[in-house]
């Protein structure tokens, strides 16, 4: 016999288990199927983002963060200690510790909202039913007035640097590292590439980054993605540009990386390979063939802006389909489905989500590029304001990089907000809500900031854009 319910969710990751609170929050009967196992064989909701991906690197980001500045920092504010050690295994216990926290966390929205929060795999059939199998026990068909399918992404595996979980590892792999590398080689200088190697950077490997393009960060904006690289260079982290792996063998305690660059064929050898270059949307087993779910040729699946896919009552959210792999995009499409299952206007504005890289200095941005303004033909404007002419940021003791914002001639309108420097991540949440609102950078001269704040440097870039920046000269 099968159970019905009004909405089941194949995934329980960000995108997954907000839709799920977000249907029970409307009424509906819910469930929500997730097969992730941790490495100590528990399962867990939460998916990438809380087992594996935005949650402990966060963690590991504040604690290496903290101990490069006890190192570098605070002798300039007089702070003197007879030095500084890291344990690794404090360090690891207190992640796990918070990842279990959220995780369960979650369990808990789960029961409070009457989900029924099912761990094992999910399989869409025809007609919206799922067959669902328990870790252990026996398959069971569930069936739904709508489904949602929320199964998320993987690291993307090359053939040449297989991931053998010891010395060649992906980004969960080197967020469990129990030790120090002395070297340590990233392949790919994107956002896991430049986190993860910035946290072992922090602790004392030596970090040589290989990124295949020849532009560094080819998608942020290029004032931005220059200055970032100048203090990642700073910092010691070795980013070779325009540098394709070839081929990365173990040997022992070490791994040969090839690699061919404008110079030829080269090579390097280091004790643990981190390879971050992309990851894919993971979608292995979730569809019957009868289901009536199209995927494209990238292997994510199709849906239109409201994420419905090519079977009627079927959504599909968060990495396994296009747009960014952000957990908040996933999270706000989630939202959606569940409010138009639930017969309710809903829509994301895809063209304002925010993206931030959580290192130091943390860069974020939202809207388009000056490129990208530039390239769409629309007459536009530029200020900037940097952090070292920011009291609070001299404070802090960090006055590297500037807020850069765009707008359109015509009429004023905020088309690009691009930040890098001291909590670059929360200082975006402003340029966020002016651009949703269609705010004009006249908006957001005449918005009274705190002083001394961060904050206060959108503010001046926003009068920069008009020439009439009052702490920093105008040019
Ligand atoms: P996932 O989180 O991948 O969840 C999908 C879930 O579905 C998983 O639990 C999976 O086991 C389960 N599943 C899949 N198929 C089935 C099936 N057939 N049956 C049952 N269960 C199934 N994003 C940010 O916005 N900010 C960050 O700071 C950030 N940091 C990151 C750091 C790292 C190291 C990594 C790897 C990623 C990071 N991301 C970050 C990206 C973010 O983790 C993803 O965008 C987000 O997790 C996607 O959410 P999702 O729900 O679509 O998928
Ligand atoms: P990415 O797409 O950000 O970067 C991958 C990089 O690897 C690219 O610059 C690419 O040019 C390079 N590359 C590809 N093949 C290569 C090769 N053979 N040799 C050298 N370089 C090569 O991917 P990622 O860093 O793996 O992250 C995956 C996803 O996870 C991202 O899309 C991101 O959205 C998400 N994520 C987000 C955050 C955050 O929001 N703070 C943090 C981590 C991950």
């Amino acid at each position: 016999m099968s159970r019905n319910f009004d909405v089941v969710v194949i995934g329980g990751g960000p995108a997954g288990y907000i839709g799920a609170i977000r249907a029970s929050q409307h009424g509906m009967k819910v469930a929500c199927i997730d097969q992730w196992v941790n490495r100590d064989g528990s399962n867990a909701f939460g998916g990438t983002c809380l087992n594996a991906g935005c949650i402990p690197s966060k963690v590991l980001l504040e604690s290496s963060e903290l101990f490069h500045r006890a190192q570098h920092e605070f002798a300039r504010h007089g702070i003197r200690h007879s030095g500084v050690t890291m344990d690794v295994a404090t360090m690891q216990s207190r992640k796990a510790s918070i990842v279990k926290q959220l995780t369960g966390g979650v369990a808990g929205l789960f029961k409070a909202g009457k989900v029924e929060g099912l761990a094992g795999h999910g399989k869409l059939l025809s007609g919206k039913k799922v067959e669902f199998t328990p870790i252990s026990g026996k398959p069971e068909i569930l069936e739904a007035r709508y489904v949602i399918l929320a199964s998320g992404s993987s690291p993307i595996e090359l053939p040449v640097a297989r991931f053998d979980g010891e010395r060649v590892v992906d980004s969960w792999g080197a967020l469990d590292f129990s030790e120090v590398p002395q070297r340590l080689g990233v392949i790919g200088a994107g956002v896991i590439g430049l986190e993860l190697g910035s946290v072992w950077s922090r602790l004392g490997a030596k970090v040589i980054v290989l990124e295949a393009m020849d532009e560094f960060l080819f998608m942020a904006d290029r004032d931005v993605a220059n200055e970032a690289s100048k203090q990642f260079r700073k910092q010691g982290i070795d980013i070779k540009l325009g540098a394709k792996m070839t081929a990365a063998k173990v040997a022992g305690k070490s791994v040969k990386v090839d690699y061919l660059d404008k110079g030829g064929a080269q090579s390097l050898e280091v004790d643990r390979l981190i390879v971050a270059v992309g990851r894919r949307p993971y979608t292995d087993g979730l569809l019957a063939d009868d289901a009536g779910v199209k995927v494209d040729a990238r292997g994510f699946i199709e849906v239109d802006k409201e994420c419905r896919t090519s079977a009627k009552g079927v959504f599909a959210v968060g990495d396994c389909v296009r747009g960014p792999m952000l957990a908040h995009k996933g999270s706000e499409e989630g939202v959606m489905a569940a409010d138009l299952i639930a017969g309710e206007i809903a829509e994301m504005n895809y063209n304002v989500i925010p993206a931030v890289i959580y290192t130091s200095p943390e860069i974020a941005w939202v809207g388009k590029t000056e490129a990208e303004v530039k390239a769409s033909g629309r007459a536009y404007k530029t200020g900037s304001f940097p952090f070292s002419a920011s009291g609070r940021a001299k404070a802090m003791e960090q006055t590297a990089g500037m807020v850069k914002i765009i707008a359109a001639k015509d009429d004023d309108e905020i088309l690009g907000v691009h930040i890098v420097g001291p909590m670059a991540g929360e200082l975006i949440s402003e340029a966020v809500l002016a651009m949703e609102f269609s705010a004009s950078t006249e908006d957001l001269q005449r918005t009274i900031h705190a002083h001394p704040s961060l904050a206060e440097a959108v503010h001046e870039a926003a009068l920069a854009v008009d020439r009439k920046a009052l702490n920093f000269p105008n040019r």
